[in-house]
């Protein structure tokens, strides 16, 4: 067989575009999506404030008997499903109206706030990236893509947390008072994304795959193919890890009381070792992507190499190949190998009459035709403009002759359709086997093109053997 099925691949990362559903979704669709996303950004805007008003910053919290910060922040959740779901912009947006709100709120200066407000959009950023990027699955049904999730989710909130560096900046903590902060920051964030997000997704995803599918036309492909961003994915997983570790050790060493140093340095231990893991983990699963898409690229190179472009038979380079193989491979084995050769009939004249791309068509359909005649063992090739051979591995001359008369039949009988109109074509065959005495194989096609040369000189639409094997045989 020479037509391969196409490789089965998960779809590539797609997106909401906006301005596709602006311009192409209907009024229910941008009414649901736009409005339901401004109410969205309010109650964000709201709850952000809320975090201010009520206190749920750095809330300390006992584990069997040691202490760890967690803040409690519902934007982030609300935030991080519109990021996962619809696309960075959608998330972005109403976290970073969120966190500039709660900072106004708090007094901060404006300009603080302003570049406060960018620190969830940057975790975000991150973790689209990481999708877009792998293309990782998004239902967290496999140990693969939850895992992938998790360290996500931990790298984005690392970078998310440097707002709690701005935050404590600004309201004049003192070095003491940062560790709690920090780290209920990025702690709490984590754990709201891995318990609370990670669950909403695996639930949500199959139906909004299902959603992008149905309208493709308000997405955006958004996969990321270039190994330059995944090299600098790669490098902003570390940096964040980095930064993550000397925040961390930093602010504990700074901390006066060593007791809340001892308590809250287990974290950081646990969490190191994770990362290592994780790093890890990413590194091995880009790699993986990476090995993926060049298996991809090579599968795609070759068929390229080998087949012809219109018909989706073999080109002539490869039939070439195949034939020396296996003029190589009867002259050992001493069964016999034949080869039909066929040339359409008076195709000029299709050409003329109803046009090059009819013409094209006509090809298309012969090479349909030869495709579901031969066998598995079989191979075709479109050999010139449109003269075609085919190789019968194991096949005698009569076998092939009986071959090619049903061909021959099956092509005068099928009728070549395009745009309005159709046609029927014809075509001449010749045919011939592999000699022992044949110098190389192209004498094995040189005989089998006198026999077609004989079946056009006999009036065409008919099937000539080879004279010399007849001969012999008689
Ligand atoms: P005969 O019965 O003697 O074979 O007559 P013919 O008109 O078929 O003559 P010939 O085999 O020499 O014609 C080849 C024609 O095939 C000439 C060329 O215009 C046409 N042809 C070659 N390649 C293509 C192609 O890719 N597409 C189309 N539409 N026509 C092609
Ligand atoms: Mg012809
Ligand atoms: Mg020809």
């Amino acid at each position: 067989m020479t037509l391969s099925k196409p490789a089965v691949q998960p779809p590539p990362y797609r997106e909401l575009s906006p301005s596709r559903l602006w311009r192409h979704g209907g009024p229910l669709q941008k009414t649901f999506l736009f409005g339901g996303w401004l109410m969205l950004l309010v109650l964000c805007a709201w709850l952000g404030v809320g975090m201010v008003k009520w206190g749920w910053s750095g809330i300390p919290f006992e584990f069997g008997g040691v202490a760890v910060y967690l803040t409690v922040y519902p934007p982030l959740l609300i935030c991080l499903l519109l990021t996962l779901t619809l696309g960075w912009w959608w998330g972005a947006i109403p976290a970073y109206c969120a966190t500039l709100c709660l900072a106004l709120y708090a007094g901060m200066p404006l300009q603080w706030a302003m570049l406060f407000g960018l620190s969830n959009p940057l975790g975000f950023a991150v973790m689209v990236i990481g999708y877009r990027a792998t293309n990782m699955r998004r239902d967290l049904r496999g140990v693969t893509d939850l895992l992938f999730y998790v360290q996500q989710s931990f790298v984005a909130c690392v970078f998310s947390s440097s707002g709690a560096l701005i935050w404590s900046y600004t309201n004049d903590f003192d070095r003491t008072a940062l560790l709690p902060v920090w780290q209920g920051w990025w702690l709490g964030a984590f754990v709201q994304s891995v318990l609370l997000v990670g669950p909403l997704m695996a639930m949500l995803w199959p139906w909004v795959q299902r959603w992008q599918s149905a309208h493709p036309r308000l997405m955006r492909d958004g996969h990321i193919r270039s190994r330059k961003t995944l090299l600098g994915l790669l490098a902003s997983v570390t940096l964040g890890v980095l930064v993550y570790g000397y925040a961390t050790t930093g602010l504990a060493d700074s901390q006066v009381n060593l007791d809340a140093l001892r308590q809250t340095m287990w974290v950081f231990y646990w969490v190191f070792a994770v990362i290592v893991l994780f790093i890890a983990f990413f590194g091995y699963q880009l790699f993986l992507h990476w090995q993926k898409s060049q298996d991809a690229l090579l599968v795609e190179m070759e068929k390229l190499a080998t087949t012809d472009a219109l018909t989706g038979l073999l080109n002539r380079r490869e039939a070439d190949r195949r034939m020396a193989a296996e003029w190589q491979r009867t002259r050992r084995s001493g069964h016999s190998t034949a080869m039909v050769l066929l040339d359409i009939d008076h195709f000029k004249q299709v050409n003329d009459q109803y046009g090059h791309p009819a013409g094209d068509a006509a090809l298309r359909r012969l090479a349909g035709v030869i495709f579901s005649e031969m066998r598995t063992v079989d191979f075709a090739a479109r050999y010139g403009g449109e003269e075609f051979l085919i190789v019968l591995p194991d096949t005698s001359l009569r076998g092939a002759h009986a071959f090619a008369e049903r061909l021959r039949e099956e092509v005068a009988a099928s009728l070549v359709k395009h745009e309005e109109r159709s046609f029927q074509m014809q075509v001449s065959l010749g045919v011939a086997t592999v000699h022992e005495d044949d110098a190389s194989y192209e004498r094995w096609i040189s005989r089998a093109d006198r026999a077609l040369y004989r079946a056009k000189q006999g009036g065409r639409n008919r099937t000539e053997l080879d004279q010399p094997t007849v001969e012999k045989l008689a």
